[in-house]
């Protein structure tokens, strides 16, 4: 009996996870999470194919997982469907390229001006349009050296940790990298930067399980000694964090040799936020902030709920004073990483964002704060406000340091 046979059985087609769906909500047409998940999932067990191009509307948001009663594992389900889903050609190149990127990190970093040139101008988006089916109505974060730094050497006192900073923090933003490091310190942990590869999202939500297994093994073999040693890990990307606490997705469950070692990790990885909780809760958290005027409107990403660590961000934003936080609670912002920027699933995105786009609209803050870098993408396109990571408003809330960008 494989592992989830039970929760098929489970399954008692109450349809909540229906009711959840954000691109259900959107799409009339799209079958839902009961029948892409456990529905058909009887029949791809029973050898009968289904294969269906639905499965690549899944958002992988786990909306689902979170409202089912019974503990099916929806997404799952559908992810593992998504994996063995055969695409036309041109799509299955761009989702190749979609699934990896630490490796066009690595590229676009070897001359990073050239690169963001290059992914700015017309011609060349309305090329990937036509080539690569990415839509032009995005645009493409800049790309930088990767200079992410461990520290010097910490204080006797400070605790340290290993700082797992994701692509996006490595290749796009390592001022943000450095901006978790201060914020750390200043509040007695030390981070040493993890040599790690791409968390394994990315190439999950492409339909690419080779790739995910093979940096989800990477990734257990960077960890696993620093883990044993009593060492915990620390995300500041809520998606990475999602990856690490559900033992890279379940990727190696079935791989004896990492399977142990991931579930270890696991259970020693922490959000930066839930860090910073922590210390408050033991009274060691720095709260000497200034008085900041500042009305902010606070999106929790959909792997930050998936986490289920309640809202770690809204609850220290809070504590600076003269700051003011609308919690968003609007569902989620249909960017889904790499998703959003497809062709043929930009307006289905789009639509189902507009929800949380109405509710920033009508809140009509200075800033929205939301730790998920493509969330931060999504609403600065679908609203006219600034969209920032709550460690960069922490931080500046702390007097000398502005925000990294
Ligand atoms: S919520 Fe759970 S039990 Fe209900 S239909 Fe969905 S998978 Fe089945
Ligand atoms: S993961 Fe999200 S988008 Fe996918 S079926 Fe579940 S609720 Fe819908």
């Amino acid at each position: 009996m494989r592992l989830d046979d039970l929760a098929i059985d489970n399954c008692l087609k109450c349809t909540l996870c229906n009711a959840v769906c954000p691109v259900l909500a959107v799409h009339t047409q799209y079958p839902g999470p009961k029948r892409l998940g456990p529905e058909l999932e009887r029949l791809r067990r029973e050898g009968i194919s289904t294969d269906t191009e639905w499965v690549e509307y899944c958002l992988g948001c786990h909306r689902c997982d979170l409202a089912c009663p019974h503990q099916v594992n929806v997404s799952e389900m559908i992810a593992r469907a998504k994996a063995e889903h055969r695409k036309p050609l041109v799509r299955g190149l761009r989702d190749w390229w979609f699934a990896r990127p630490g490796l066009l990190g690595r590229l676009t970093t070897i001359l990073p001006a050239l690169s963001n040139f290059a992914l700015s101008i017309k011609p060349a988006r309305f090329l990937m349009s036509k080539l690569m089916q990415i839509t032009p109505q995005r645009k493409f974060p800049s790309y930088t050296r990767p200079n992410l730094r461990s520290p010097a050497i910490a204080e006797k006192e400070s605790q340290r940790v290993i700082f797992f900073p994701g692509c996006f923090i490595r290749y796009n933003r390592p001022d943000l990298g450095r901006v978790v490091i201060e914020l750390l310190e200043r509040n007695g942990l030390t981070a040493e930067v993890a040599s790690t590869e791409c968390c394994g999202v990315p190439a999950m939500a492409n339909g690419n399980a080779a790739e995910a297994r093979a940096v989800a093994r990477a990734n257990v073999k960077a960890l696993a000694q620093q883990v044993d040693s009593g060492l915990r890990i620390v995300t500041a990307c809520s998606s990475c964090g999602h990856m690490l606490k559900t033992g890279f997705g379940g990727a190696l469950v079935d791989e004896e040799e990492f399977a142990g070692a991931a579930q270890k990790i696991a259970g020693r990885t922490y959000d930066l936020a839930e860090l910073l909780v922590e210390q408050l809760d033991a009274g060691k958290l720095n709260i000497n902030f200034q008085l900041t005027d500042l009305r902010l409107a606070y999106h929790a990403p959909c792997h930050q709920r998936s986490q289920g660590i309640g809202r770690p961000w809204y609850h220290l934003l809070r504590l600076i004073p003269g700051v003011t936080v609308e919690d968003m609670d609007a569902g989620c912002c249909g960017m889904s990483g790499t998703y959003g920027f497809k062709q043929e699933k930009y307006q289905v995105s789009m639509e189902i964002g507009k929800e949380l786009f109405a509710s920033i609209d009508a809140v009509q803050p200075q800033m929205v704060a939301t730790e998920c870098a493509t969330c931060q993408m999504q609403i600065e396109h679908g609203t006219t406000f600034k969209a920032i990571h709550p460690a960069e408003i922490l931080l500046q809330a702390y007097g000398e340091q502005k925000t990294g960008r």
